[in-house]
C-alpha cells in the first residue's frame, strides 16, 4: 500500500514537473520571437533584401539582435509624402 502511494505521488510529481518545463520553454520561446520581430531592419532604407550584403551601413548587425535599438535605422517609406 504504501509502495503504491509512493509511486503515485512519483508519477504526479514527473507529469507536474514536465507539463511545468514544457510551457516555461513555450513562454521562453514566445518571449524571444517577440524579441526577434522587433529588430527594424526589414522596414530600414538602407536594408538591400540581399543575402549577399543585407545592409549598406552595418552588414554584420543586419538582421540580428544587435540591430534593435540601431541608430541609423531611417523608415524606408517617407509617411509625409507618401513615397
Ligand atoms: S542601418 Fe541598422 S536598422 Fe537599418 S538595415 Fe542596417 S542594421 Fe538594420
Amino acid at each position: 500500500m504504501l509502495s503504491k502511494i509512493f509511486f503515485t505521488s512519483c508519477a504526479w510529481g514527473i507529469s507536474i514537473l514536465s507539463f511545468w518545463s514544457f510551457f516555461m520553454s513555450l513562454k521562453k520561446g514566445i518571449r524571444h520571437l517577440k524579441r526577434l520581430h522587433q529588430i527594424p531592419c526589414s522596414d530600414c532604407k538602407y536594408f538591400t533584401n540581399d543575402y549577399r550584403l543585407k545592409c549598406t551601413v552595418h552588414p554584420i548587425n543586419a538582421c540580428t539582435e544587435e540591430a534593435l535599438g540601431c541608430i541609423d535605422f531611417a523608415p524606408k517609406y517617407n509617411n509625409e509624402n507618401n513615397i
